[in-house]
């Protein structure tokens, strides 16, 4: 899908987004294209940090990091959609981010204002954060 980037994970505002129709359309679905209108990051200093070294403090089996997101898509149709997705960036000397999410999850506005909304009102989930 998307190469991978050595050096801080960088904004992605701006880009082409291209979603291929599901394969049980045949030859009748279109390709979708979009563009990423906003981005939010759940860790910002996360994509600003340094790769890990191979001496890093988490020690063997260390699984790297993943930089998880929000985007806000707008397609050329006019529709909007906002994708949940994640880089990844192994522990290995010199290795880089690369997209991590090649199947997330996009839907409407309104179908994730329900499932977000829905997510934080679980306070169980989030009771080791009060
Ligand atoms: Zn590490």
């Amino acid at each position: 899908m998307m190469g991978e980037t050595v050096g801080p994970l960088k904004s992605r505002i701006g880009n082409r987004v291209k979603h291929p129709a599901p394969k049980s359309t045949g030859t009748k679905g279109l390709t979708s294209l979009g563009t990423i209108k906003d981005e939010v990051w759940a860790d910002p200093e996360l994509c600003a940090s340094e790769a890990h070294r191979d001496d890093c403090a988490n020690g063997d089996g260390c699984w790297g990091d993943y930089a998880c997101f929000a985007q806000l898509i707008e397609w050329d149709n006019g529709e909007r959609e906002i994708r949940l997705g994640y880089y990844y960036r192994p522990h290995a000397e010199g290795r880089g981010w690369r997209y991590g999410s090649q199947m997330t999850l996009s839907m409407s506005p309104s179908e994730a204002k329900t499932l977000l909304s829905e997510v934080l009102s679980r306070a169980d989930w989030f009771k080791s954060l009060a």
